[in-house]
């Protein structure tokens, strides 16, 4: 078919964060662009993750930081939470995300299609509603992920929830809720229902929590949660649900827990359903991709959650710009360092290698690890440990990764991200200034004790 011929130059499958940064990048290129959507536009970030989950969290972070204000000689006596005020102050900055993107679309005449569709070849897309098939040169599939329902007895029953059952019919806190997985989705669960005062039982299968973090600062959150009277069992096989209770094993010991709800943080497998009437290369439910985010068919890409990489906002967005320099024919840097954020309390970030990696491929490097104990931001906001943690090339200096554990920390990660993407050692870091109080100049800190070593 001549170019001239398609309905649309690109045409994207999805209107989460990887599709709608796709759709407004192509357009802002001069390319005729097609979104389909079948829910509602900003995709698992805005109506199911980032946006409700970081919203709860600020608010029961709220909560948390006016209980523990007796020492400073201010008491807040009764204590409210209408959780209908809150359900609709998500609503409302949910509908502003969405308004927002649609306002985008707009702008730039981006035709969003609101129905479920699928391809019926490399160029040609069936909608539902108008029941009508489009074409386009290039395809751009953004169709996320769907939870991973583990195969246990009893799962279908009705006190258990995936985030989304839970985000869509919560109304009341819990009082005692068990959160199967403790992986990001699951820690962060608990901690948002732990400041709201459930008490929150955490079951991982494996031997610890979060176990692609290293050891030490996967420990230090788990003796973080703890503290906060979070129960956690590692090691879990859980035998089945049953009357609003739970029965598993944990190591050789057997045991049995009450509850109100459950959730499952189990993870999720990838939504495949608009590519069930074509042939490209898959594997365990996610779509392979090359470096430029092409498929086995070469028109066609795929970004976003639905790669089964890192599944961050952040990358499908990075993802859709890569899709689009290539589609238009243009160079766009390779990088493969993205930062990973835990909205725990104590934040965690972290970006670049690893210890454990480093170590598996045999690296020579060294580390810095600093506490925050005496950062004046730390002591104000009273909460838990602090610490950076720096693992730097022992040869050249350069920053190879990065730990920040304390309020604020993703948004302290970022200045690590420019280290590394530009290739910048302990020296260089050595000579900035930050302002003083502030919980970053800590990295600075953390740097001058590899000068008094
Ligand atoms: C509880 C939770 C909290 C999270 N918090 C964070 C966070 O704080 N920070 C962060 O970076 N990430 C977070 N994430 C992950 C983040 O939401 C995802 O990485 C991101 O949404 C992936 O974007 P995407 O565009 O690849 O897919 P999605 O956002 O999943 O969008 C895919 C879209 O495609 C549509 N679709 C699928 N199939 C079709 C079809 N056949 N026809 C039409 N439309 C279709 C779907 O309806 C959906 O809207 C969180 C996830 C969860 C579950």
């Amino acid at each position: 078919m001549d170019k001239k011929n398609y309905n649309y130059d690109v045409a994207i499958i999805g209107a989460g964060p990887g599709g709608f940064s796709a759709a407004i990048e192509a357009a802002r290129k001069g390319l005729r662009v097609a979104v389909f959507e079948k829910e509602q536009p900003g995709g698992l970030c805005v109506n199911w993750g980032c946006i409700p989950t970081k919203t709860l969290l600020h608010v029961s972070n709220l909560l948390q930081t006016c209980q523990k204000m007796d020492n400073w000689g201010l008491s807040f006596e009764k204590r409210y939470i209408h959780f209908n005020k809150i359900n609709n102050n998500i609503n409302r900055i949910i509908e502003k995300y969405r308004s927002g993107i649609k306002f985008l679309f707009n702008k730039y005449d981006i035709m969003l299609y609101s129905s479920e569709c699928y391809l019926i070849d490399n160029c040609q897309i069936k909608l539902d509603t108008p029941n009508k098939t489009i074409t386009s040169k290039y395809i751009v599939i953004a169709s996320g992920t769907v939870p991973l329902m583990p195969d246990i007895p009893g799962v279908n029953a009705n006190f258990i929830y995936n985030s989304k059952q839970l985000l869509m019919n919560i109304h009341d806190i819990p009082n005692r809720i068990i959160i199967i997985g403790g992986g990001i989705e699951g820690v962060e669960f608990a901690t948002i229902f732990n400041n709201f005062g459930s008490q929150v039982t955490l079951l991982e299968k494996k031997e610890r929590l979060l176990d692609f973090l290293d050891d030490d600062i996967s420990k230090l959150l788990y003796n973080e949660l703890i503290k906060k009277g979070i129960r956690v069992y590692t090691g879990v096989y859980i035998k089945r649900f049953r009357d609003n209770s739970v029965d598993f094993y944990s190591g050789d010991s057997f045991l049995s827990l009450d509850c109100d709800i459950v959730m499952l943080a189990t993870g999720r497998r990838g939504n495949l359903s608009s590519i069930k009437n074509i042939s490209i290369n898959q594997k365990d439910s996610f779509i392979s991709v090359n470096h430029f985010m092409e498929t086995s068919e070469k028109n066609i890409y795929a970004i976003g959650d639905i790669t089964g990489k890192m599944q961050f906002a952040h990358v499908a967005m990075y993802e859709a710009q890569k899709a689009v320099m290539r589609i238009t024919g243009k160079q766009f840097d390779n990088h493969r360092i993205y930062p990973v954020c835990l909205y725990t309390k104590p934040e965690v970030a972290f970006i670049g290698y690893t210890e454990k990696e480093l170590a598996e491929k045999g690296y020579s490097f060294s580390t810095i690890l600093y506490s925050m104990d005496n950062n004046l931001m730390s002591l104000l906001s009273k909460n838990s440990k602090g610490i950076i943690k720096i693992i730097y090339d022992k040869k050249s200096n350069m920053v190879l990764g990065a730990y920040i554990v304390c309020d604020k920390a993703s948004e302290m990660i970022s200045e690590f991200s420019v280290y590394i993407h530009n290739g910048l050692s302990l020296y260089d870091i050595d000579r900035i200034i930050r302002p003083h109080p502030t919980f970053s100049e800590s990295i600075g800190e953390a740097v001058k004790t590899f000068f008094s070593e």
